[in-house]
């Protein structure tokens, strides 16, 4: 059977746009990842009517409501009061609770003084599940009616992940006879339009598994999703899917399931035991944070330079000036030179070499806003790249640095750079 669920946030200050809703964008994500459709968000100020109200919608077109704050000890929590009231049932003392929060006080808070409103948080719909607050002191719950589940988790998002990692999801699980499996298919490119384009026929004969594409920033993922018993059932079934997008798209898929271009190239490094070195100009750093976000990166990446001006390209890299006066600094000569010299300086197998205009506009010479000029030094030669990139600042350097690490993972994977 499938599930769908609502979430309803509870909070004033959400109205207020004090504070962003991220409990819900958080439970979104791990209902997507198990298989439940989300058809609406709401958000409900701390009234009882209307929290009533929201519940009593929901309960029409969802058979999952999944609530988020107003669990704590004060007059405007009232989130359980009002989501009992909806399902008819009342709120009784569980001493189970008190025993908990009193500990809570009396262990995690240094024996700080409990004032008795505190115990308000013990009071749970009757009939209830409970679930556990890991890092906090208000305890989230289930109850259910004629098929519709109402789960309420607490407002402070560390204690909301957690109940609903903990807690939440477990029980959702169980009423599904089936699991949720997938794989992800990561993609440097190809826009997200044409990817699109030539998977189509697949994306919409598969409906279990099913194939969905996600754009980030400028690379492409493929989600291939099945709804199984098992693990290996579910391989199974996706196994063919996977084999067709490979056969479709072939090289410019990076990998299954390595999250991202920096760890793909990362991982190749260290499993051909070969070092890298970069020179960057309009990247700033990017390049070099991307591969040092990846835990043991340190094992491959000798280091960088920031060769932000001319003067710096020269006296830090080592560019001939010659080569920037003939070739301008935003030039494929200057690229390459910034890649010979940064590999040969700190004696790497392969050096990434970036110059160009991150905008906005046209820098003094006339080169247009989006003109990059990448480079790969290695022990077989120099290759180049020059992409035209698009959109906006941030967009051109991040685009610059993922053209030059596919770069890297091209020539390590022995594919045509
Ligand atoms: P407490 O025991 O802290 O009172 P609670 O379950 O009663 O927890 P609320 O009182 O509704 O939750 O919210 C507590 C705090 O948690 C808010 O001030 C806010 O900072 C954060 N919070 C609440 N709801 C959300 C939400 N939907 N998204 C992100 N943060 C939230
Ligand atoms: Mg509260």
């Amino acid at each position: 059977m499938t599930h769908t669920a609502e979430i309803i946030s509870v909070g004033t200050e959400l109205l207020l746009g004090n504070i962003i809703n991220t409990d819900a964008r958080d439970i979104s994500v791990a209902l997507s990842r198990i298989g439940i459709n989300v058809f609406y968000h709401s958000v409900v100020g701390d009234n009882a009517q209307r929290v009533t109200e929201a519940v009593n919608l929901a309960r029409t077109r969802a058979d999952i409501i999944i609530t988020t704050g107003g669990l704590g000890p004060t007059y405007d929590d009232l989130t359980k009061k009002s989501v009992a009231a909806a399902f008819g049932r009342k709120l009784v003392f569980h001493e189970n609770e008190a025993e908990k929060i009193r500990a809570f006080f009396k262990d995690r808070l240094g024996h700080a003084e409990m004032t008795p409103n505190n115990l308000q948080q013990a009071y749970l719909p009757e009939g209830c599940v409970v679930f556990d607050n890991g890092c906090g002191t208000a305890p989230g719950c289930a109850i259910e009616a004629d098929g519709i589940h109402a789960l309420m988790l607490p407002g402070p998002p560390r204690e909301c992940r957690a109940m609903l990692e903990a807690s939440a999801i477990p029980y959702l699980e169980k009423l599904s006879d089936s699991a949720i499996f997938s794989h992800n298919i990561h993609i440097f490119g190809m826009g997200e339009s044409s990817v699109e384009a030539r998977l189509e026929e697949i994306m919409r004969s598969s409906e279990n598994p099913t194939l969905a594409p996600y754009a980030k920033d400028s690379e492409v993922m493929l989600r291939v999703t099945a709804k199984a018993a098992a693990r290996d059932e579910a391989e199974a079934m996706m196994d063919p899917i996977i084999a067709r997008v490979r056969a479709e798209l072939g090289d410019i898929i990076y990998g299954i399931d390595t999250g991202t271009l920096e760890n793909t190239v990362v991982s190749l490094l260290r499993a051909r035991g070969m070092t890298l070195a970069v020179a960057e100009s309009c990247t700033g750093g990017l390049l070099s944070k991307r591969i040092t976000d990846i835990p043991g990166a340190s094992k491959v990446f000798l280091g960088g330079v920031i060769a932000y001006t001319d003067g710096a390209k020269t006296t830090l890299v080592g560019v001939p000036r010659g080569t920037i006066e003939k070739h301008g600094v935003v030039s494929p000569e200057v690229a390459e030179a910034l890649a010979m010299h940064v590999r040969e300086s700190l004696g790497a197998d392969i050096a990434l070499g970036i110059t160009g205009v991150a905008g906005p506009g046209a820098d003094e010479f006339g080169n247009p806003e989006g003109t990059v000029h990448i480079a790969l030094a290695s022990s077989d030669g120099v290759f180049r790249r020059s992409p035209p990139l698009f959109y906006d600042r941030t967009r051109i350097r991040v685009t610059a640095a993922s053209h030059a690490l596919d770069m890297a993972r091209r020539y390590l994977d022995g594919l045509h750079v």
